[in-house]
C-alpha cells in the first residue's frame, strides 16, 4: 500500500543551517530511494545547476502522519554523489569510525524557546515577566508556559522511537529543555536533528514557533544551550581519563567555540551560568567553568563531562565531531 515518506535535510543557510522537508509517496515496493531537491531555494547551488541529491542515511516511524509513514533523514550530496559542502554528517562519519573502538557517547541537553506574536511564550504584551527564579522545573500557570506542546513532543519523539531520557522547563519562561542520547555521535546527532524538526513541526499545531536562538532575550536571562556530556569507555571505567578529557579540551579552545553555534560570545559571557567563551576552565560541580565534572562522577570516580558551551543552534554532527576528535586522540 501507498505511505508516504518525509524526506528531511539540513539547508546552507549561514550562520546557522535550517531544516527543510517534503514529501515522497512511496508505492509500498522497495527501499527509500535517493531522490533531489532544488538547492538554488536552500542556499546550496546556484540557480543555473540547481540540482542536489538527497541520500536517506536514518529513518523512524512518522508519529504525527502515523501508519506505515516515515520521516527520512538525509545527507545532502552533489549530483556527482560526493557529498555537498554543507553536509556535515559525512565530515563526521570518518572521524566516528577511527575512534569507535573507543566507544564515544553522547548525551546532549537541548534548550529552545517558544515564541507566540513575536515574543517568548509567557512574556507580557510589551513588557517583561517577574525575574527568573521560579520558572526552572516550574509548576502552575503563573510559571510554566507551553507545556502541552512540550507533553505532545515528547509522546512524539518516544513513538518515533528516539532516545530521548528526559525533559524540564528551563529558567525562563517559555523555555526548555529536553535531553538525547546518551548515544554514539552519528546516532545522537541524526536524532537530535529528528527531534528538532519534531519540535518545530508539532508546535505548528499550537500556532506556536520554538527557536534554538542563543539568546532569545537581552538583559538578565539565561540564554540557550546545548550541554554536551560525552565519555568514552575508558572514562566510563576510571577517573585518570575524565581528568585527561579535561585537559584535553582546554588545548583546542578556539577551534571548538568557534563552531559551536553562532553567537556563541552573547551567551558565554561569564554570567547566568556560563564560562567567557575566551578562558577555558573545568571543574566538579561547577557551573561557572567551560568543563563540568558531575558531582556524581567524583564520587564513583568515573562517568562522563559535560561541556557546557555549546549553544542551543550548533549542529551536533561538527560538535560531537570535535570533542571526539580531540579527547580520543588525546586518549589513544
Ligand atoms: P544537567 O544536570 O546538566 O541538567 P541532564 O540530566 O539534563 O543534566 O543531562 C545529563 C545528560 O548526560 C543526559 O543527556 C544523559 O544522557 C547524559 N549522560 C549520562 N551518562 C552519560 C555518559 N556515560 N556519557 C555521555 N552522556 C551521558
Ligand atoms: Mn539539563
Ligand atoms: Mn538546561
Ligand atoms: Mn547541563
Amino acid at each position: 500500500m501507498a505511505y508516504k515518506a518525509e524526506y528531511i535535510w539540513i539547508d546552507g543557510t549561514e550562520p546557522t543551517a535550517r531544516l527543510r522537508s517534503k514529501t515522497k509517496i512511496m508505492d509500498g515496493k522497495g527501499d527509500l530511494p535517493i531522490w533531489g531537491f532544488d538547492g538554488s531555494s536552500t542556499n546550496q547551488a546556484p540557480g543555473k545547476n540547481s540540482d542536489c541529491v538527497l541520500k536517506p542515511v536514518f529513518n523512524c516511524p512518522d508519529p504525527v502522519r502515523g501508519g506505515a509513514d516515515v520521516l527520512v533523514m538525509c545527507e545532502v550530496l552533489l549530483t556527482d554523489m560526493t557529498p555537498h559542502p554543507t553536509n556535515t554528517r559525512a565530515q563526521l562519519r570518518p572521524v566516528a569510525e577511527k575512534f569507535a573502538n573507543q566507544a564515544p557517547l553522547f548525551g546532549i541537553e537541548q534548550e529552545y524557546t517558544f515564541f507566540e506574536d513575536g515574543r517568548p511564550h509567557g512574556f507580557p504584551v510589551g513588557g517583561f515577566p517577574a525575574p527568573q527564579g521560579f520558572y526552572y522545573c516550574g509548576v502552575g500557570a503563573d510559571e510554566v508556559f507551553g507545556r502541552p506542546v512540550v507533553e505532545r513532543h515528547l509522546d512524539l519523539c518516544l513513538q518515533a522511537g528516539l532516545s530521548l531520557s528526559g525533559i524540564n522547563a528551563e529558567v525562563m519562561p517559555g523555555q526548555w529543555e529536553f535531553q538525547v542520547g546518551p548515544l554514539s555521535p552519528l546516532e545522537v546527532s541524526d536524532q537530535l536533528w529528528m527531534a528538532r524538526w519534531l519540535l518545530y513541526r508539532v508546535a505548528e499545531d499550537f500556532g506556536i514557533s520554538a527557536t534554538l536562538d542563543p539568546k532569545p532575550v537581552q538583559g538578565d536571562w539565561n540564554g540557550a544551550g546545548a550541554h554536551t556530556n560525552f565519555s568514552t569507555k575508558a572514562m566510563r571505567e576510571s577517573y585518570p581519563p575524565i581528568v585527561a578529557a579535561c585537559e584535553a579540551l582546554g588545548t583546542n579552545v578556539e577551534e571548538h567555540v568557534k563552531h559551536y553555534g553562532a553567537d556563541i560570545e552573547m551567551r558565554l559571557t561569564g554570567s547566568h551560568e556560563t564560562a567567557p567563551y575566551n578562558e577555558y576552565s573545568y571543574g566538579v560541580s561547577d557551573r561557572g567553568a567551560s568543563v563540568r565534572i558531575p558531582w556524581q562522577v567524583e564520587v564513583d570516580q568515573k562517568g562522563y563531562i559535560e561541556d557546557r558551551r555549546p549553544n542551543a543552534n550548533m549542529d551536533p554532527y561538527v560538535v560531537t565531531r570535535l570533542i571526539t576528535n580531540t579527547v580520543c586522540s588525546a586518549l589513544s
